[in-house]
């Protein structure tokens, strides 16, 4: 039987596919028969299907919301506890909506909630970590011709406590029961039709890419691009899950075979993409802020005097920079993330200061990070260059960099953001497919 060449097997009967859909998706009954109806059509195809969804649009903030009115209180292990029993109930009504919307279109379903499968997580609520999952229920079903229909976002810990594995976080449930299933494909349909060059809101000529590296698509989620959860990308590099993002706004009965070959596919065969761009994307960041402190003793150790009490404080540092020293002083930068700024602003006063001695502190919380990312910057130079040379051209002044192999970030005025970001987009030639 023919296979589409570069596509799941759309029309390979048996073949295990886990779809999960997005809150939009979701967000109303009619929409939820859409749902169903696209459901029902791979079903009808021969596939074993399994359904991971989010809560309805709306509805994890609409419950968190009404926890907030009730108590100011964002912290503490016991309140962090009753938040995710609450928010864990948005997807419980919409894996019950879609089993039932399914059952409606002839189609034998059942759902569960984290805990029945079980989705074992470990205990630290509001962003738990999946430890296993028992794929014993679940092959029964579909052995027994049903699409099981399983919540996103949610788990249990040792002592039965329901968790959430952080906000966005049905991807990661998506592809981890995918891995534990092994299956052949995990389809992420989302409001966006996959994954673009750079966020088509400022660069109106952003393309969709057909297809990205597991390690750029990593990259790309870890320094701002919001169409993936980080974790769910690690789940599928860790198990090798083979990974589509797609539209969820087709329409329900467009051919499943072109279906199956839209979007953008998240592939681990580099050689193929060696030919290609040298810079797949640009991923940008406002949720930073910058400290510095000025004129600290350097020494052995100073790094870790600074940077050891914010670790401590289990607050993650991003960008960090230290000058060369001048008379025995130095200068040190880092970033953190936006929400944390306040509070290690007070530890470093409180805490760093008068130990380390600094003769200055300042900080800035209007900055954000560009980055550019692709795995051709590996066998290609002058890349970084060009980036710097294209934001000069510019007038923007960059104030941090960082490189890995794979990405160059600088930290700039928050107010250059779209200005960088249009610039980088054009000198780059991302808005013509590589030859
Ligand atoms: N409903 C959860 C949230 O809004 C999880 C998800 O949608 O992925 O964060
Ligand atoms: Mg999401």
């Amino acid at each position: 039987m023919p296979q589409p060449s570069n596509g799941c097997d759309a029309l390979n009967p048996m073949a295990l596919t886990v779809h999960k859909y997005g809150g939009t998706s979701m967000g109303s009954t009619e929409r939820i028969r859409n749902v169903a109806k696209r459901v029902a059509k791979w079903a009808r195809a021969g596939h074993q299907m399994v359904v991971v969804p989010s809560a309805m649009s709306g509805e994890t903030n609409r419950l968190l919301g009404l926890a907030k009115e009730l108590s100011p209180e964002r912290s503490s292990p016991e309140l962090m506890r009753e938040l995710d029993l609450i928010a864990a109930t948005g997807e419980q009504v919409s894996v019950g909506l879609l089993a039932i919307a399914l059952q409606a279109e002839g189609v034998q379903s059942v759902s569960y909630a984290g805990w029945q499968v079980p989705i074992k997580t470990d205990s630290a609520f509001t962003k738990a970590r999946i430890q296993s999952i028992d794929d014993q229920r679940v092959r029964a079903d579909l052995a027994a011709g049903k699409v099981v229909v399983i919540t996103g976002f949610q788990g249990v810990d040792e002592l039965d406590n329901i968790t959430t594995l952080g906000r966005g976080g049905s991807d990661t449930s998506a592809v981890a029961v995918a891995a534990a299933l092994k299956a052949d494909e995990c389809l992420i349909y989302t409001d966006v039709d996959g994954v673009y060059t750079t966020d088509p809101r400022i660069v109106p000529e952003a393309r969709r890419l057909h297809t990205i590296s597991f390690e750029e698509m990593l990259e790309m989620a870890s320094l701002g691009s919001k169409v993936l959860q980080i974790r769910s990308v690690e789940f599928a590099g860790k198990y090798r899950v083979p990974l589509r993002v797609l539209s969820s706004f087709t329409p329900w009965d467009i051919d499943i075979v072109e279906e199956a070959k839209s979007g953008t596919l998240i592939t681990f065969e580099e050689d193929e993409k060696m030919e290609q761009a040298v810079v797949s994307g640009i991923a940008f960041n406002r949720d930073e802020a910058k400290i510095s402190l000025i004129g600290v003793p350097d020494k052995p150790g100073i790094a870790f005097q600074i940077l050891g009490p914010v670790a401590d404080a289990n607050i993650d540092v991003d960008v960090i920079i230290q000058n060369v020293s001048h008379d025995g002083k130095t200068d040190f930068s880092f970033t953190v993330h936006r929400n944390d700024y306040a509070r290690t602003m007070d530890l470093l006063k409180s805490a760093v200061i008068p130990k380390t001695g600094a003769a200055t502190l300042s900080g800035d919380t209007k900055i954000c990070k560009v980055s550019i990312v692709g795995i051709g910057m590996r066998s290609h130079v002058g890349v970084a260059s060009k980036m710097f040379s294209t934001l000069s051209d510019e007038g923007i002044n960059i104030q941090m960099i960082t490189t890995s192999e794979i990405k160059t970030s600088v930290v700039i005025d928050e107010k250059y953001m779209e200005l960088a970001v249009r610039a980088l987009h054009k000198a780059f030639d991302l808005e013509q497919a590589p030859a």
